[in-house]
This record gives structure tokens, C-alpha cells and sequence, in this order.
């Protein structure tokens, strides 16, 4: 170290060696020093020249919306993420030029050729779903008022048996052409509102067949683009989602899918760092609602008549509607949470995707309770507990589970953690207290076939849990009597206009006996 050199200050006027080699010459000011305002505007141009650069060249992809990942910008920052853009990008370029070229060929001709097989993004994976395509339209159908519920699962209407069947040629030809919503949505099925449609079941099946191989058909070309595994099962934008979970750190990897399932894909992925508001979970669960909107048109019972849901409803296209899945399962997750039920806990939700905790350890999930063989004192304190959570689940969550079965509780850590509840409903729900009867059935069955001497019937349970004193002595005469207080309920809400004046703001179940 060569203190001289440290401490040897240039002189005004000679300048620092590189000043002479600079190849644009020596400035003309000999003052060395820097002026404040001069770093200032050297600042100010370069925001400038961002701005400009960022009004010029626009994010291509939005950046999720939503309270739970705030301030965040796209992280460009991984080629593997960029060159994804890019396709995409491509991939949609590519799609219009197609388009133009086959109404080029086709003009006006009446035989048209249809280049659809050779898009490269699939119609439910396409932007334009996004906002342009309304589901109202087809949610406020005419004939989809009486649709209902008319025959419930047990095949016929009213008390006693045969009165209307389910196989009464009028009502099962009117429910054949309402069906027919259930087939994909490009599926044209024509105009049958406005006109009482009758389908027989020998031309509805004919029709179901044929929108099946046809789903089947757009499903298998789709899946032919889709070349990695463990994410085989999302489009790509959910991929990107997904991407950016492990870039930001929050998700250190996703190993690969648990299950796939009608409505949504499960994935293990090992927790990343923790951020300032929350601490990751060592393992997590992702649960991604799935975008094609087949099955789900099939659950909107569930959430169009939740009043916590029913407003926006109406107003949301299918992709949203989809979102609404997965925030309905994070609020309920949320309130189990609270009223201390083993369940997973919720760690964000974004768009489509719900990461949760893992049940189970090490990348394996925790079994279903109907693939465990318990020994019979688990059994029958699995039992237990299971009454005592659906109880707490009514009187303190205010919810019903309405897919409880052996399908969606785990056996983990000595005991039962129940899981799946996007499709849970408040008790005053219209359809409520049938989903309920529906999960004691179950829950009933499968312990009185498992041993449980101690097991009460459906209908003991049901009370147990509702704290309703239903008196009816057969299945048939006690769902009427559940569905004469749906309807009092119902017709409560009527009157009083609003939802919440059955119960206390502070999420009591509701009253019936007023
Ligand atoms: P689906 O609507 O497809 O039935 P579920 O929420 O029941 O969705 O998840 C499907 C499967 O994924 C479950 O049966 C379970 O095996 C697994 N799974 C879901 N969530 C978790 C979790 N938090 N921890 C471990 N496994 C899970
Ligand atoms: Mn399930």
C-alpha cells in the first residue's frame, strides 16, 4: 500500500489518467467535483427513458390481482419464465394468422374447412375466455328456474313413494334437454329455451355420447402440447403460476401431483422462505381448481344460492366463477381453522390455486380414511371425533362440510383431519340441510359397516348435529321434513328480504322453530 498514492489528491486541471485515453477526449470543465443537481437529472432521465421503455413494451402477462401478494411485478428474472412468455406470445400470434388464413379459404363457401386441431392454444387456455365470454347468458336460462331439485337423488317427489318418478316420460324429457348443459361448452346443443323441448332418453344419450367423444377428442389433442410431467395437468398459465411461487422463494420445489381429480389437481411442493407476514409450511399441499368449466357448472347449486356468494355471482365470467371455488375453500379452510378442526391450514390463495399445509410427511399424504384398516378402538375414536367435529363445524364454523365421506377425511398423527371443502355450504343455504343429511349418511354407514357398535343412524346424527329434533322414524318422511324447513326458510327470507335475519350476524346457525 502506497500511502502517497492514497493521499495524493489530483490538481485541478490534470485529471485522473483515464481522462486522456478517453476516446472522446478530455471534458471541457476542469472542475472535479459533481454537482447535486446533476446526479439528479441523470436520475430524472433515466426514470424518463423506464417510462417510456415501459409504455412502449407492456407486461405481456397480468400480474395477479389480490389481497394476499401485494406490490409485486413480474419477475422476469427467469429464462425459464421469459422463453414461457414468449411462447405464449407466439403461440396466440401464431393462432390469429390461423384464423386469417381459414377465413381466407373458406370465404363464403357453405362447406367450410376448420384449421381448429392445428391451434396451439387450446380455446380454454386462450385470453379471450377471460372477460369476452359471459356466463350469464346461459345462467339465466328460462327453463333452468325449474330444473331444480324437482327429483332429489332419492328418484321421486314428495312423501310416500310414487307420486312423480324420476322416470315420469314428461319430467325426465324436460331434464334430458336441461342436461344437455352439462356437455362441454363449445358443444352446440341449439335453442331449446322458449320451447317446452322434451327429449327422449334414446336421443339425449345419443347426444351425450356424442358430446362426450368429442370432449374426449379436444382433451386428447390438447394433451399432445402438454409434454412435462408433473405439471401435465394445468394449462399454461396456471404453469406460470406456479413458476413464480418458486421463483419468489415462498415454494422452495413442487415435487409432483398427489391427485388429479374431476374438479381440481393436487400438488406436494416443499415450503421456500418464510415472508414478512407469514412462515411457510415445511411441505404444502397445492390445490389447483381446474379452468375447464365442465364440472363446475355441475356444482353451481353449491355457490349460486350462498348468499356470501350470490350477488357476484351473476356478474362473473367462468374463469372467475372458477376463482370463487378456490376462495370459497380458503374462507371455509379459514373458519375450521378457528374453531380449532384439524385441517390444512391456508397459505395463499392466488387466482385458481390454493397452497395449503401438507397432511402427511415426507411427500406421502396422509390416507384417506376409507384406505386405512384401523384397529377398532381407532375406529371408534375416529368416530368420536368426526361427531364432535361436524358439530363444531355447524354450531361454530356455521357450515356444512356437504361432501363429507370417507373420501375426504385423512388419517394423519392419530387422528382425522378433514379436507375438501370448497363445495361447503352455510346451514341456510336452500339446499343446507339436505347436504347434511347426505354427509351423516355417510358418515354412518361407514362406521356401522366398520364396527362402530357405538354409531348413531343418519337421521340420530343429523339431529346430534343440528341440534333439530326431527321425529320422522324413516329416511323417506325425515328428508320431507328437511325439506319443508328448507322451504320455511326459504319463504322466511321471502318475507323478510334478506338472508341474515334468519341468524345473528355473528355466524349462529340459524333458528328453525321461530
Ligand atoms: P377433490 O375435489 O379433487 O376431491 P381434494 O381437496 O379432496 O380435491 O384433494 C384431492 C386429494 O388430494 C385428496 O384426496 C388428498 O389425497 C390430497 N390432498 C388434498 N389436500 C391435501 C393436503 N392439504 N394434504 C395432503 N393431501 C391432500
Ligand atoms: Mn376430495
Amino acid at each position: 500500500m502506497d500511502p502517497v498514492g492514497v493521499a495524493a489528491a489530483p490538481e485541478a486541471g490534470t485529471g485522473p489518467a483515464w481522462r486522456s485515453k478517453c476516446p472522446w477526449g478530455a471534458p471541457n470543465t476542469t472542475s472535479m467535483s459533481c454537482s447535486l443537481a446533476d446526479v439528479m437529472s441523470e436520475q430524472l432521465a433515466k426514470e424518463l427513458q423506464l417510462e417510456e421503455e415501459n409504455a412502449a413494451f407492456p407486461e405481456v402477462v397480468a400480474v395477479a390481482e389480490g389481497p394476499f401478494i401485494t406490490g409485486e411485478n413480474i419477475d422476469t428474472s427467469s429464462d425459464l419464465m421469459l422463453a414461457q412468455m414468449l411462447q405464449m406470445e407466439f403461440d396466440r400470434e401464431y393462432d390469429a394468422q390461423l384464423r386469417r388464413e381459414e377465413k381466407k379459404i373458406n370465404g363464403d363457401s357453405k362447406v367450410s374447412i376448420s384449421f381448429e386441431n392445428y391451434r396451439k392454444v387450446h380455446p380454454y387456455d386462450s385470453d379471450s375466455s377471460e372477460d369476452e365470454v359471459d356466463w350469464q347468458d346461459t345462467r339465466h336460462d328460462p327453463y333452468r328456474a325449474d330444473k331444480p331439485t324437482t327429483t332429489p337423488r332419492k328418484g321421486f317427489i314428495g312423501k310416500g313413494k310414487d307420486i312423480t318418478t324420476k322416470h315420469d316420460e314428461v319430467v325426465c324429457g324436460r331434464k334430458n334437454t336441461a342436461r344437455m348443459e352439462n356437455f362441454a361448452p363449445e358443444f352446440q346443443v341449439g335453442d331449446g329455451i322458449g320451447m317446452d323441448l322434451k327429449l327422449s332418453n334414446q336421443v339425449f344419450n345419443a347426444l351425450k355420447q356424442h358430446a362426450y367423444s368429442e370432449e374426449r377428442r379436444s382433451a386428447r389433442l390438447h394433451e399432445k402440447k402438454e409434454h412435462s410431467t408433473a405439471e401435465k395437468a394445468v394449462d399454461p398459465k396456471t404453469r406460470l403460476l406456479l413458476y413464480k411461487m418458486v421463483n419468489s422463494g415462498m415454494l422452495e420445489t413442487i415435487t409432483g401431483c398427489i391427485s388429479t381429480g374431476k374438479e381440481s389437481v393436487v400438488f406436494h411442493a416443499y415450503g421456500g422462505n418464510a415472508t414478512e407476514d407469514k412462515v411457510m409450511p415445511p411441505e404444502c399441499a397445492i390445490k389447483v381448481f381446474k379452468t375447464t368449466l365442465n364440472e363446475f357448472k355441475n356444482r353451481d347449486k353449491y355457490i349460486k344460492d350462498d348468499y356470501r356468494f350470490k350477488d357476484r355471482f351473476s356478474k362473473l365470467n367462468p374463469r372467475k366463477i372458477i376463482r370463487m371455488w378456490a376462495e370459497k375453500e380458503m374462507h371455509n379452510l379459514t373458519r375450521m381453522q378457528n374453531a380449532g378442526i384439524p385441517c390444512p391450514q391456508v397459505v395463499i390463495l392466488k387466482k385458481h390455486v390454493l397452497v395449503m399445509s401438507f397432511i402427511g410427511q415426507d411427500q406421502v399424504p396422509a390416507p384417506k380414511l376409507k384406505d386405512v384398516t384401523l384397529n377398532s378402538e381407532d375406529m371408534k375414536k375416529a368416530y368420536y371425533q368426526i361427531l364432535n367435529m361436524m358439530q363444531q363445524l355447524y354450531k361454530e364454523c356455521n357450515l356444512v362440510h356437504a361432501d363429507l365421506s370417507e373420501y375426504n377425511m385423512l388419517w394423519h398423527d392419530g387422528k382425522v383431519w378433514l379436507i375438501d371443502v370448497s363445495q361447503s355450504v352455510e346451514p341456510t343455504h336452500p339446499h343446507g340441510l339436505e347436504f347434511l343429511f347426505r354427509d351423516c349418511r355417510n358418515v354412518s354407514q361407514f362406521f356401522q359397516k366398520g364396527g362402530v357398535a357405538e354409531a348413531l343412524n343418519e337421521r340420530e346424527l343429523f339431529n346430534a348435529v343440528s341440534g333439530l329434533n326431527i321425529t320422522a322414524d324413516n329416511e323417506v318422511d325425515f328428508q320431507a321434513e328437511i325439506e319443508a324447513l328448507e322451504k320455511m326458510n326459504e319463504d322466511h327470507v321471502q318475507n323478510h328480504g334478506k338472508k341474515l335475519s334468519m341468524f345473528s350476524s355473528d355466524g349462529d346457525p340459524p333458528i328453525y322453530n321461530e
